[in-house]
C-alpha cells in the first residue's frame, strides 16, 4: 500500500474536523462537529492528550526552522560566516530555545499548599483581590493569596499567572526563571538569525535561493510575535501584577469608574466593598438606608452594612500590596 492512500484519507478527516466550527450546519461537517470537534474540546479529562498539540507544533516548526539551515541554507553562506560563529551556532543559538522550552515544560510552579515549601505564608491577603478562609471550589483547599486552579494541571498555583499552552504548563512561582529565560533565547537566536541572514543577502552578490528568504521571513516574524509577548508579560510585572490579577484588577477599576468601589472604616484591615444603591422602578435612586454592601470576595455573598466608608474616585487610592516597587523586585519576589 502506497504513502499516498493513508495519507489523503488522513488529510481528508483532519480538515473536516477543523473546519467543523465554520460549516456546523452543512453535512458532512455538522456530522463530524458534534461527535468529533465538541467532545473534543468539551473533555479535558477523557483527550488529554491534545494540550501536547500545541507544543508538538511549536518543535516540529523550530525543527523544520533548524533543519531548513543545516540543509539549504548553511552550505550556501559558509563562506560568508566566522569560524567562532559555525562554532558557538550549535550551542549558543539553536540549542538553548529547546533545552529551556523543556526545561519550562518539566519544571513545575509551586502548588499553593504545599507547606513543605513555606509557600503559604509568602504572600498575605489584600482583603480586595484575595480574602483568607475561601476554599477552592474544585480541589477544597485553602485559597492562598495569589494563587489560582488550574483546570489543566488540576491543581491551585501559587503566583499563577497563566497555563502557557505553548509549554502546556502552568506559569508561576517556581518557573518563572525558566519562562523568561525560555522567551529571551527564542528572541535571541530567532533575531540573531534574522539580523545576519538578512545582511549575508544584503552583501551578497549572487543570487540567493528562496530557501534562505523564507528562513528570513519566518525568523523575522517569530522575532516579533515573541518580542510583542515578552514585552507585554513584563509590562504586567512592573506593575506588580499576574496576567491572572490583572484581569482582576481591570474588574476593580470598572467598579471603581461606576462609583462603587469603596474602603472600609469601620474594620480594621480596612477591607474593600462595592457599594449597591437600590433603584425604584422608575429608577431613581431610592433613600439612604437603601444602600447595600458586597465584598470584592467574589465567594462571599452577605449583605453588609457600613458606618464609615471611603468611595474611591482615583486608581491612585488604591494600593496595590504585591506591587514592590520597581520592576526588579516584582520579578523577583515572583520567582
Ligand atoms: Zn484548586
Ligand atoms: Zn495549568
Amino acid at each position: 500500500m502506497s504513502w499516498n492512500a493513508l495519507f489523503v484519507p488522513l488529510v481528508v478527516i483532519v480538515l473536516l474536523v477543523v473546519l467543523s466550527p465554520v460549516f456546523k450546519s452543512t453535512w458532512p461537517f455538522s456530522t463530524f462537529y458534534h461527535r468529533v470537534f465538541q467532545p473534543f474540546v468539551a473533555d479535558d479529562h477523557k483527550y488529554r492528550w491534545k494540550f501536547h498539540l500545541v507544543p508538538l507544533f511549536y518543535t516540529s516548526i523550530y525543527l523544520y526552522l533548524v533543519f531548513t539551515y543545516h540543509t539549504r541554507v548553511e552550505p550556501l553562506i559558509k563562506t560568508e560566516l566566522f569560524l567562532l560563529e559555525r562554532i558557538l551556532i550549535v550551542p549558543i543559538i539553536i540549542l538553548p530555545p529547546v533545552v529551556l522550552g523543556i526545561l519550562v515544560m518539566v519544571t513545575k510552579a509551586e502548588d499553593s499548599n504545599n507547606h513543605k515549601q513555606g509557600s503559604t505564608e509568602k504572600y498575605p491577603y489584600d482583603y480586595l483581590l484575595y480574602y483568607p478562609g475561601v476554599k477552592c471550589s474544585t480541589c477544597r483547599t485553602i485559597k492562598v493569596a495569589r494563587s489560582k486552579h488550574c483546570s489543566i494541571c488540576n491543581r491551585c498555583v501559587l503566583g499563577a499567572d497563566h497555563h502557557c499552552i505553548w509549554v502546556n504548563n502552568c506559569i508561576g512561582k517556581g518557573n518563572y526563571f525558566q519562562f523568561y529565560f525560555f522567551l529571551f533565547s527564542n528572541i535571541f537566536s530567532m533575531s540573531y538569525a534574522f539580523l545576519r541572514l538578512y545582511f549575508i543577502s544584503l552583501s551578497s552578490t549572487a543570487v540567493l535561493p528562496r530557501a534562505v528568504l523564507t528562513l528570513t521571513i519566518l525568523c523575522g516574524c517569530f522575532t516579533i510575535i515573541c518580542a510583542i509577548f515578552t514585552y507585554l508579560q513584563l509590562a504586567i510585572v512592573k506593575e506588580g501584577m499576574t496576567t491572572n490579577e490583572q484581569d482582576k484588577w481591570y474588574t476593580i477599576q470598572e467598579y471603581m469608574r461606576e462609583g462603587k468601589l469603596v474602603r472600609s472604616l469601620d474594620d480594621e484591615s480596612q477591607s474593600w466593598f462595592l457599594k449597591f444603591t437600590e433603584k425604584s422602578d422608575t429608577g431613581e435612586p431610592l433613600q439612604d438606608q437603601q444602600v447595600t454592601f458586597y465584598s470584592t470576595n467574589a465567594y462571599d455573598h452577605q449583605r453588609y452594612s457600613l458606618k464609615h466608608y471611603i468611595t474611591i474616585k482615583d486608581a491612585s487610592e488604591i494600593t496595590n500590596l504585591y506591587d514592590k516597587g520597581t520592576f526588579l523586585a516584582n520579578l523577583i519576589d515572583l520567582m
